[in-house]
């Protein structure tokens, strides 16, 4: 059963398309990657989701969702650009935002604290957030987000602007907190996404160009390569391994060779008895899969 379906969702901005009609759903307790180059209309649709932008045309409906019910109680949305008051302290700013969603004054208390223990940030909770690391503001971002404890919650490039240590500790808290939501975030960091989502949407030009899980995607657009280096001449031995039997396709990037085939063993064995019959002057040579930003490359341009 889906938590979320999402149909013919567009946004124009003066006429021209920013997300063309995309349509999609999500199960609970998933973590979903929306990932596409700076442009491709992820904020666009994150802001439409959260009910902070009008679309164009479509809809958004949750499960068991009562007709004209206030969507914003089912979705907390973290912004790329998070605002906070620093000269509050990280328990005011949640009390304070807990009491915006109207929220009782004794449970925002509550709240409060179990949020700020929840996301790491106990210790610090009576510290202006003027003195927060830039991981700790997100993960303060991300606890008021969720404190009406929504269903979905919507993440804008919440690790891009982090050092690698606050960024760890903000991919970790997602892990952990899709086990009671659905988390949608944003990103163009294609290592990110592998670390914690459970699926991917590709997104380019306002269009979903594909969409699955991330082995579903490395089964279609990974493929092996074989890289290799001469002592000199890289340019000859290129065309000369351009014409063996098992080599689709050959090029030269960073004075090293690469050799794509659909069947890797038998371009390999073809290559190194070539290597040895006319004794090559080979200096490296290595077989590695294609990375997730060839992958990439692949979806869109496919
Ligand atoms: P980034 O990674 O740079 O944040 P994005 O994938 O989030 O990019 P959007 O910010 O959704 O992309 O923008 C999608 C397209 O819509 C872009 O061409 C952008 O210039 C345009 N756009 C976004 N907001 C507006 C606006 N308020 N008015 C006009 N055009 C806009």
């Amino acid at each position: 059963m889906s938590l979320l379906t999402v149909e013919n969702l567009s946004k124009n901005y003066d006429g021209k398309p920013a997300v063309k009609p995309v349509s999609f759903q999500f199960e609970a307790q998933k973590c979903i990657a929306l990932i596409g180059p700076n442009g491709a209309g992820k904020t666009t649709i994150l802001r439409s989701l959260s009910g902070l932008l009008k679309p164009s045309t479509g809809s958004i409906t949750f499960h068991n969702m009562k007709p004209k019910e206030d969507i914003r109680h089912y979705i907390g949305y973290l912004p790329q650009y998070p605002s906070f008051h620093t000269w509050m302290t990280g328990k005011e700013f949640l009390v304070y935002v807990a009491k915006l969603a109207f929220i009782k004054p004794s449970e925002a208390e509550e709240r409060a604290d179990s949020l700020l223990a929840r996301v790491g940030l106990e210790d610090a909770k009576n510290q202006r957030i003027g003195k927060y690391s830039g991981g700790m503001k997100q993960r303060l971002g991300i606890a008021q987000a969720i404190i009406h404890k929504p269903k979905l919650l919507l993440l804008d490039e919440p690790v891009s602007s982090l050092d690698p240590i606050g960024r760890r500790e903000v991919l970790t808290l997602m892990e952990e907190l899709k086990t009671d939501m659905t988390i949608l975030f944003s990103t163009h960091i294609l290592s990110d996404a592998d670390k914690v989502s459970d699926e991917l949407l590709l997104l380019h030009q306002g269009q979903i160009v594909e969409e699955g899980s991330m082995d579903f995607l490395r089964s279609k657009y990974q493929t092996s390569k074989i890289e290799l280096t001469f002592s000199n001449g890289t340019k000859t031995y290129k065309s000369k391994i351009e014409s063996l039997k098992f080599v689709q396709e050959c090029y030269i990037e960073k004075e090293i060779i690469h050799v794509v085939s659909s069947d890797i063993a038998s371009a390999r064995s073809e290559i190194l008895a070539a290597v040895s019959k006319d004794n090559w002057p080979l200096s490296t040579f290595s077989i590695s899969r294609t990375t997730l930003e060839e992958m990439f490359m692949k979806a869109v341009s496919s």
